[in-house]
């Protein structure tokens, strides 16, 4: 029986972490979904994200750990930077603040390796978070695996594996301050 290497995936929605469940399973890992994302708001919200990684997860047979829901330590970390645009400084905080945190569970689980589903959103700036999660990585000894899922139609194949299992689909990113612009540019994940 071949051992593969786990790798810590952090799952910021059952949406954009189907595909990359798969993708890194076909390159020889074995994912362990984390899903810590304090920045959902309000909680019911929350909550629906949670059931939908977990109905994703059983699906494919994958294990899930949920971490402790955190807002406090979300509102905590912008303060000041609230009213920022998305792609601004306040969305640079909250990528930091859930990969750091995913990474300590990493060193906590001895997990060498980290990556994230959030980078398969065309919305997200791939280079940016990949600096994060490497500067995050050196800081803890670990490894970031930059690997861009939204490549070679990515972002498609991950709507079709949501789509199969009827998982929930979000309007917004996901902060308090990204529901304002709710349907207006918020097409997808
Ligand atoms: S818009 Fe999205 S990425 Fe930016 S702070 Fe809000 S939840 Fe985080």
């Amino acid at each position: 029986m071949t051992v593969k290497n786990k790798i810590l995936l952090h799952a910021c929605c059952g949406i954009c972490s189907s595909y990359p469940i798969f993708q890194l399973r076909e390159m020889g890992y074995e994912p362990i979904v984390y899903f810590y994302n304090p920045n959902i708001y309000p909680i019911e919200e929350y909550n629906k994200r949670v059931e939908a990684e977990k109905t994703l997860c059983n699906s494919n047979n994958c294990e899930l750990v949920i971490a402790k829901y955190e807002p406090d330590v979300y509102f905590e970390k912008v303060k000041g930077f609230e009213q920022e645009p998305e792609h601004g400084k306040r969305c640079d905080i909250c990528f930091e603040i859930r990969l750091r945190k995913s990474a300590q569970y990493a060193l906590k689980s001895g997990i060498d390796t980290f990556t994230t589903s959030i980078v398969i959103s065309p919305h997200k700036n791939f280079k940016l978070i990949s600096e994060i999660g490497f500067k995050i990585a050196n800081d803890y000894g670990l490894k970031y695996l930059a690997i861009d899922f939204k490549k070679k139609d990515g972002f498609l194949k991950t709507n079709k594996i949501a789509n199969s299992l009827k998982l929930y689909r979000q309007n917004y990113c996901g902060c308090k301050f990204s529901v304002r612009k709710e349907e207006k540019e918020w097409n997808a994940v």
